[in-house]
């Protein structure tokens, strides 16, 4: 049997339900038997308690790709780009830290130390953890690698941390375990990674980068160090996190960098010499101290020795930290209170603890994040627009593919398509670097996904996640193979976006797989692009499905060429008619061929006269759709007038179809740096437009039904609705952005309504919860705003909206991008960008993103999912829908004729999961053993039906899996729930500030 869970349950029976409270609460349940020891802080150096004690952490940065590869990074390679070898940094600091007991150092990435580790001898392996069980060598993080927090989405974050944190768990035990969350380079900071990480167990969390503004306020209040409250759904301190910024994002105090690639003079102590200067060192460092310590609230103060891919020698950066110690520790003599250590983070953590003083509170987050006025890091959220859909795509690819690999069992990993595999099995094989899971995890860095990588590193991500599908595709053969019991050639058309599918393309009889990953109905529309006017369809059960066959535009660089499309939209229930083995989902066949006795209705009058670009008034021919009304938007907008003719409102004849919009795609001209204010250009990380107000691209057109808009030739749009979908489906095509007029670009896409916003607006944090934002307004300080749009941009990963009373309007998105509202009943979402200028944040390249396939520049195409709803109900709808883009459908096609024994649908479900709880994780652990995460994806008090406690019945739940005991486990696999302690912190009464609702009070005291 697969997926047997074999730790028995304690007593009664092995039945397992369990309340699950709105908001996460993700239940983690697992089946590790873990040594239980609980890891103390026995390794910290001691410290004075009357002194100032200053913690010195050793620590390098290690990008899991940046300026170059992951490879190039481990292994030193193309030291003409950047010079950092990661082997060489761990080869060095481990003889280091032998040669002096009191030395300390902590790694983070564990995507590099695991590369490491696997090619040390048997004696150095058990070198290496003797140095973590005593502390010396300590992990803090620990994920795969430190993922980027504007652009990723929690699925994926949980995924890599949990990769991660396995290894360690699995080669050091608890010594290994990370007590801290470390994200000293992400350029602003997530609630939903806070939240996070204290459900992962971890004791605090440290960062480097934040806001200009803010962090002048925190140094004068000493409100450096606080408690984050990162969840306004889960009960405190479930989701509490001991948060500290640190004193000079990573690294080292100025005049302190002992590394090989600094220029700081080492500490020259042989006093018969002329050039001694242990004196002029000791005075600077404790005049330093002594300022540091101005700014933080306890007699202890931390500093980060270390930068990027440091300590490749270590030996210059301790030589001169134990001089160091040695000198000011000396000074103790004289009457010094300073006394300086090898710390660690968790020592540092420790100390502040011990402290026992209250912190204030944060409720909001650390978004957008300025480095000085005219500097705001909101570019990013939306650069590498392709990646980053790319990585989205990748990761619902991934969790389906683990699924298969629970329902199929061996058979997936070694079937009669040859050898897959997703991530699991055996240990060796988990890690497997070709593997999709750590093509994922890695994407997750903060230079990756993000976009902020070289255009080379950038096509390397791309590539380990096409190579890691790859391995899944025959992985997903197998097991629906084995499932349906037809060996035939499963097809994976991968460009369906763009309408090509060779074998919908030209064959007369097809049959179309449908997998859904969710553990519940959802109705999902197909296009395909086939040859034939007109198919008779019909389901698993012989019944008849209706469709239509429609002329597509299809736009090259160049020209327009026409395309058969077969629309069709099914609706996929669990099935309980077959007894085919285990678990959520369901699959169900469509065959599809072409019939002679129908005629097609096609659009009239679509002449060839479209390459022109003209006004197109096409009328339906027959409904498939519900109809749509454009109509002037004159009357209502609050626009401009003179953008008012050229933008199209749009009332939805449906049951929510009360407010009207309108939807414009424009763009902003990039800033290149020629500037009164400032010479900043917008780049990979920064967004400065050079007006505040966007241009209006061009023109629209509009149709009903399916409306096409095209704005110019290189942007386009298609508004669809389909019957049976509760949103408006905006389908945008973007590219080559031109750029003759020696200007970047950044088209935006944006959304009128009469919404009575008031300058306020919701964005989602990491896809969970919803951050309420207000224009030209911060939470916890009096903004100075001097970037009108830029300064109004936030990350939106699955979804934004705007409400007033009546109203909800809320746009789905299928990647993260940035977006802001910058009028009232306005939401702004930037689609694409072109830039010709590099930023000066690093990366050394202008983001002009062109290939062999788009010489001229990238086109890039997406969907927005429109809903408007009454605000009481509008979660209700946006939940399921933005969970159907991230999981959405895999389809695969069989050529010809089913051999009818073909089985044509399964459910591994006995029943769909109630709406509230979302399937997070099926994944195969080991042999015997899943990891199932179950997730109450409503926030408190969005919804009045959903918001609930709800209860799921574990032994109902899979028709087929055979349940023999289940243990739950934190967030990130890596603990048993009730050995999960974490420490405790005070928070300050009053200081609460909350990301969403309740704001009045505090805004209206501005
Ligand atoms: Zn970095």
């Amino acid at each position: 049997m697969i997926g047997k869970i074999h730790k028995q349950m304690s007593h009664d029976s092995w039945l397992f339900s369990k309340m699950a409270t709105p908001e996460y609460t993700p239940f983690v349940f697992l089946l590790l038997l873990f040594q239980s020891s609980v890891w103390g802080f026995p390794s910290c150096h001691a410290t004075k308690p009357g002194m100032l004690n200053v913690h010195l952490v050793p620590h390098t940065h290690d990008d899991v790709g940046w300026l170059k590869t992951v490879d190039q990074y481990f292994y030193g390679d193309r030291n003409d780009i950047q010079h950092a070898g990661v082997q060489y940094i761990l080869d060095s600091v481990v003889d280091q830290l032998l040669k002096n007991p009191d030395r300390r150092f902590i790694y983070v990435e564990t995507a590099f130390f695991y590369r490491w580790w696997k090619q040390q001898t048997d004696d150095m392996q058990n070198t290496v953890k003797q140095l973590v069980n005593e502390g010396r060598l300590e992990f803090v993080n620990g994920g795969w690698c430190m993922s980027d927090e504007a652009t990723t989405h929690y699925s994926a974050v949980i995924d890599q941390m949990t990769m991660g944190l396995r290894f360690l768990n699995d080669t050091f035990g608890h010594c290994g375990r990370p007590r801290v969350a470390w994200h000293i380079d992400p350029f602003g900071h997530a609630r939903e990674h806070a939240s996070m990480f204290a459900q992962m167990g971890y004791d605090g969390f440290f960062f480097g980068r934040l806001d200009y503004q803010d962090r002048n306020r925190r140094m004068v209040a000493r409100e450096q160090e606080m408690l984050w409250r990162a969840s306004e759904s889960l009960t405190p301190p479930m989701a509490d996190l001991f948060t500290g910024i640190l004193p000079n994002g990573y690294n080292p105090p100025e005049g302190f960098c002992w590394d090989q690639s600094c220029d700081d003079p080492p500490i020259r102590d042989d006093p018969d010499l002329e050039d001694y200067n242990v004196d002029d060192v000791v005075t600077r460092f404790l005049h330093i101290a002594h300022g540091q310590a101005l700014v933080y609230k306890t007699n202890h103060i931390i500093m980060t020795m270390g930068s990027d891919f440091q300590y490749e020698n270590a030996n210059l950066w301790y030589k001169n930290l134990d001089k160091l110690i040695r000198y000011v520790n000396q000074m103790q003599s004289n009457g010094s209170e300073v006394n300086v250590l090898y710390s660690t983070p968790s020592c540092y953590l420790q100390e502040l603890h011990r402290a026992n003083l209250t912190w204030p509170l944060k409720g909001d987050d650390f978004f957008p994040y300025a480095d000085s006025a005219h500097d705001f890091w909101t570019g990013y959220f939306t650069s590498r627009p392709a990646l980053k859909r790319y990585e989205r795509i990748s990761n619902s690819y991934l969790q389906t593919c683990k699924q298969l690999e629970v329902l199929g069992g061996p058979i997936s990993r070694k079937g009669p398509f040859g050898a897959g595999d997703s991530e699991t099995l055996s240990k060796c094989l988990v890690y497997t670097l070709s593997s999709h899971s750590s093509a994922m995890a890695v994407a997750q860095h903060h230079d990756a996904v993000s976009g902020t990588e070289k255009q080379h590193v950038a096509n390397d991500y791309a590539r380990k996640l096409a190579n890691g599908w790859a391995h899944c595709q025959v992985l997903v053969s197998n097991t629906l193979s084995s499932l349906s019991g037809s060996s035939a050639p499963r097809v994976y058309c991968e460009h369906l976006n763009i309408s090509v599918c060779p074998l919908t393309e030209t064959s007369k009889k097809f049959s179309v797989n449908v997998y859904n990953p969710l553990a519940r109905p959802v109705s999902w529309p197909v296009r395909l692009p086939v040859n034939g006017t007109a198919y008779r369809i019909s389901d698993a059960k012989g019944k008849a499905v209706d469709s239509q066959v429609e002329l597509l535009l299809v736009r090259t660089t160049y020209s327009l060429s026409t395309l058969l499309s077969l629309s069709l939209s099914i609706s996929l229930y669990p099935s309980l008619s077959l007894s085919i083995s285990l678990y959520p989902s369901l699959s169900l066949s469509i065959s599809l061929y072409p019939s002679l006795s129908l005629s097609i209705s096609l659009y009239p009058s679509l002449s060839l006269s479209i390459s022109l670009y003209p006004s197109l008034s096409l009328t339906p021919s027959y409904s498939l759709y519900p109809s749509i009304i454009i109509s002037p938007s004159q009357s209502f907008s609050p626009q401009p007038s003179s953008l008012l003719s050229l933008c199209a409102s749009i009332v939805t004849l449906r049951d929510f179809l009360s407010s009207l919009f309108c939807v414009c795609l424009s763009r902003y001209n990039a800033s290149d740096g020629n500037n009164s204010e400032s010479i900043q250009m917008s780049g990979a990380y920064i967004f400065r437009p050079n007006t505040s107000t966007p241009f209006i691209i061009s023109k629209t057109n509009s149709v009903v039904q399916e409306v096409r808009q095209w704005f110019s030739p290189w942007v386009s749009q298609v508004v669809r609705l389909y019957t049976d979908s509760r949103a408006l489906e905006l389908e945008w095509t973007v590219g080559p952005v031109p750029i003759g007029d020696d200007l970047g670009k950044e088209v935006i896409s944006r959304l009128d309504s009469s919404i009575n916003s008031s300058g306020v607006f919701y964005t989602d944090s990491n896809g969970r919860e919803m951050l309420q934002r207000r224009k030209d307004y911060r939470p916890t300080w009096n903004l100075r705003q001097s970037e009108p749009i830029a300064g109004n941009y936030y990350p939106i990963n699955s979804r934004a909206y705007i409400k007033d009373d009546k109203d909800q309007l809320t746009v789905v998105t299928d990647r993260s991008q940035g977006g802001g509202s910058i009028q009232d009943g306005s939401l702004e979402i930037m689609l694409h960008r072109r830039l010709l200028y590099d930023d000066v944040r690093g990366v050394g390249e202008p983001l002009n993103e062109m290939s062999d396939i788009y010489p001229e520049g990238l086109v890039v195409r997406g969907r927005h999912l429109l809903s408007l709803s009454p605000p009481a109900t509008a979660a209700d709808t946006h939940r399921p829908l933005a969970q159907e883009v991230v999981l959405q459908p895999l389809i695969t096609f069989t050529d010809g004729e089913l051999h009818p024994s073909t089985r044509l649908e399964f459910s591994g479900l006995q029943a769909v999961l109630p709406p509230a709880v979302h399937l997070l994780t099926v994944s195969q652990w080991d042999q015997d053993t899943v990891l199932l995460r179950l997730e109450h994806q409503y926030q408190a008090s969005e919804s009045k039906e959903h918001s609930q406690p709800v209860t799921v019945n574990l032994q109902k739940l899979f028709s087929t899996l055979d349940v023999l005991g289940v243990s739950e486990m934190n967030l990130s696999a890596n603990q048993w729930k009730d050995e999960m302690t974490r420490l405790d912190w005070k928070a300050e009464s009053g200081t609460h500030h909350t990301g969403v609702t309740n704001q009045l009070s505090a805004y209206s005291a501005l």
